[in-house]
This record gives structure tokens, sequence and C-alpha cells, in this order.
């Protein structure tokens, strides 16, 4: 793709969420804050249906990962322990001139990309927000806003462990906020300093890692594919040994070919038993294993997949997001997955008179207790039509004269734009087989 089109995708995109209600930029009457997101109706929407859907997969359809819900702010300790104090930080150099700063990594040469200005040498920024907790601000109250969710499940391993009555291998999942200084945030909500994140930890047993995590790779992409990403937008990128973090013993990304490159959506690693092992020795509290069947006792080895909440809904609506002409008329459709629509189905009167509305308006009864739908009479047909088309809605509900006759509707699919006739007492169980394939 040119940078032109590029430009333009990502522009008509911001517009859409704005205009349609998906996210708005924080704080905007007041001039906005950089890099933070307000999540609007159709947006809160799409996210808890991203969400559900991951947490449905990892703790509902299979019976080996439990589900946690950490705090935000943890003891300060836990990132001393993890590294993050010490080491969270990206190399960045300031301009003496503009004052931008910049991850040294972007920098080609050494003069301001913005202006041409003198750099400073590059120094460690660290990404984590510091914060203090309770009424003296010293160095003693300084608690940190949780730059990844993951420690929040190490430090429950054992608390999870007891009452779940789970054996290795299994695994711990949690999404939650998670809060990164980004020093070069952007690509709308790409990269933001406050984001959402959807992390499993798998504890298997240290001799069993090759196999996990082949495993968990085929796992996560395939439920990509489920969300209805395509497959040729998709790729893993194994790290380097510059690219690997220090504890890992392997690490994948999954990428995604954004319109501004690929980039990484989630991560897939083998974090040996370093986190286990840190906090084992930071707290002297024993987080081995015993294998009763085996007689063997360890530290388990962790398997992460981390992805971004945020990242994915991008993925989402890049994805998703086509232009077409369909009858000499020019449609936009967001093409998501039934699964994760904000809006199920649009319930249409083909006219406001003749009993057409009241009976639309029943069947919004029938509906609402099962799906998310949304009643609109206003305007012609293909009008309203194209504007759910826009939101993502993949049915469309329409009452007509024939309705009045035989209790039929008629089914219009987003995608194909075909319409099939359905029983009105039919549409709960065609609807739940078309979203979920049940
Ligand atoms: P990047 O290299 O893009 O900064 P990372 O390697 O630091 O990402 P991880 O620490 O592996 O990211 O975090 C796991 C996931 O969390 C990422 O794949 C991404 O989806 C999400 N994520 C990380 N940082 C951000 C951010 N600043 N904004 C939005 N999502 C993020």
């Amino acid at each position: 793709m040119t940078n032109k089109k590029t430009q333009d995708l990502m522009e008509k995109l911001v517009s859409l969420c704005k205009r349609r209600g998906f996210i708005f930029q924080s704080s905007e009457i007041y001039g906005g804050i950089n890099s933070c997101w307000d999540y609007g109706p159709l947006g809160v929407e799409l996210k808890n249906n991203i969400k559900s859907y991951w947490w449905k997969s990892m703790t509902q359809f299979r019976d080996d990962i439990e589900g946690i819900d950490a705090s935000i702010l943890m003891h300060p300790l836990v990132w001393v322990t993890s590294g993050h104090v010490e080491s969270f930080a990206d190399p960045m150099v300031d301009c003496k001139s503009c004052k931008m700063r910049f991850r040294a990594e972007e920098v080609e040469g050494e003069k301001c990309p913005d202006c041409g200005g003198e750099l400073t040498e590059t120094r460690q920024f660290n990404l984590m927000f510091k914060t203090h907790m309770g009424a003296v601000e010293d160095e003693a109250s300084v608690v940190y806003l949780r730059p990844e969710t993951a420690q929040g499940i190490y430090v429950n391993f054992l608390n999870v462990l007891g009452p779940s009555r789970q054996k290795l291998p299994f695994g711990i999942a949690q999404i939650g906020k998670a809060f990164r200084n980004e020093i070069s945030p952007g690509n709308f909500i790409f990269r933001s300093r406050e984001f959402e994140q959807m992390e499993m930890q798998y504890f298997i047993h240290p001799r069993e890692d090759e196999k996990w995590i082949e495993y968990w790779k085929e796992e996560r992409i395939r439920w990509y594919h489920n969300l209805g990403i395509r497959k040729e937008n998709l790729r893993f990128h194994l790290h380097d040994k510059k690219e690997l973090a220090f504890y890992a013993k392997i690490a994948y990304d999954v990428e995604y070919n954004f319109p501004f490159s690929w980039k990484e959506i989630e991560g897939i690693h083998n974090r040996t038993d370093y986190d286990l092992s840190r906090h084992t020795q930071a707290t002297a509290k024993d987080l081995t294993y015993f294998d009763d069947q085996t007689k063997d006792r360890f530290i388990p080895y962790i398997i992460e997949t981390s992805a971004g909440v945020d990242r994915t809904m991008l993925v989402c609506l890049i994805d998703g997001y086509y232009e077409e002409v369909v009858k000499g008329e020019e449609r936009t459709v967001l093409r998501l997955d039934p699964k994760i629509a904000p809006i199920k189905a649009g319930i249409y009167p083909l006219v406001k008179r003749d009993n057409m509305p009241e009976v639309a308006k029943k069947i919004e009864d029938l509906l609402r207790p099962h799906f998310k739908v949304f009643y609109d009479e206003g305007g012609a047909i293909g009008r309203r039509y194209r504007r759910q088309d826009e939101v993502g809605t993949p049915f469309g509900i329409t009452v007509d004269s024939q309705t009045l006759e035989d209790e039929t509707v008629t089914l219009r699919e987003r995608d194909s734009m075909e319409q099939i006739r359905v029983k009105i007492d039919d549409l709960v169980g065609v609807l739940n087989k078309k979203i979920w394939g049940i």
C-alpha cells in the first residue's frame, strides 16, 4: 500500500470511529490528552465482545485455565523483583531545540527528525508510571501503575493452584489495564499510554517447553483466524538474540500487516522459570510444584501469551474495512465477525404504516434478551442498511407486506447482501446458528 493510501485508510478509520461512536480522544473538550482514548457506545461493545471471546476461549471452552483479576497497584518490590525498576526502559534522545523526545532506535543520523536540531546523548527512560500511596508523598510511599498484567498472575500462583486443584500443565488468565509512559505513542490506539492486555501464563514441566510453545503458537493464531482476521495479514516473527528479553528462552510475536507496516499484536514467550524463581528468592516463599505421580519437585516453566485488547480491536477494524460500489452505489462496510459485532441485527419496518412498525417492535422485544439489536424506522431502507453496514452489523431484519400475511421477515446478510425469508419464530435460532454456529 502506498503512503497516501495508508494515511487515507487510517484517517478514514479514525473519522468513522469518531462519527459513529467507537473511539474518541480522551478529554476532547479540553483539547484532548495525548495517546489516551475513550471508547464510545459501539466501541465499548466491540471491545467487550473481543475480551469476552478471549475469556471464553481461555476459561470456558477448556478446563485447564483459571481466571483472576488482580489489582493494578501492587507491592512496589514486585517491580524490583521482576526487573522493571532497573531495566524497563527505552533508550531515548531529546531534541535540544524543539524538545521533542524520540526512541533512539527511531532516529537515523544525529539530528532531530522533526526540526533538524541537535540531540542529547541517549538516556534510559523508565516506562513505569509512578504514584504515591497514602497521605505522604515520599520515596517510601511510591507505587507503580502496573506496566503488564503478568506479575499479578505470578504472585498468585499458589493462591490459584490450591483452591482450583489444577495439576500441571495449567494456566492462569487475566484481562486488565496496563500503563506505560511510552516515548512515542501513536498510530491511533496501536500504542497508547493506558491500554488493556489479555494475558495467559501456562505453567509447565521444564522438559516440555518446546512442545507447549508450539502448541500455544498454533492455538493463538487460530484464535485470530476465528476472529475473522485474514490469514495473509498474520504471521509469526521469531525474536533473534538481540530482541530476546534476557529471561526468555524463545519468543515469537504474532504480527499483523498494519497499513503502517507489520507490527506485533501478541507475544508468545517461553519465560522459563525466571519469574517464579525471582519471586521465590525475593519472598522466601516456596513456589515449587510437587508432581505427586513422578515425585518430582521443580519450579515450573511458563509459556506466556500476551495480547493487547486495543491492538486486537484496531486489527479487527482495519481488516474489516471495505469501500465498495454495489449496484452503482458506494458503501462502506465493516466486515466484523458476527461474534464481535457491536450490534447483531438491525430491525426495520419497510414503511412507517400498515402496522409494520408495531410488528417490527414486537420482533425487537423477542430478540433483545438474546442479542444487542437496533430498531430503525427512519428513511429509505437502503440508507438504513448502509448505516448499519458501516458499523459492522451483520444482519438486517425487515418487516414488509408479506410479513403481515405469513409471519416471515427478510433476513439480509451484510457481506453478501443476500436476503432470505425466515419465520419470525425461527429468528433466535437462525441468528444463533449464524453468529455462534450453535
Ligand atoms: P511493542 O514492541 O509494540 O512496544 P512490547 O513488546 O513492549 O510491544 P509486550 O510487552 O510483549 O509488548 O506486551 C504484550 C502486548 O501488549 C503487545 O503485543 C501489545 O498488543 C500490547 N501492548 C504493549 N504495549 C502497548 C501500548 N503501549 N499500547 C497498546 N498496546 C500495547
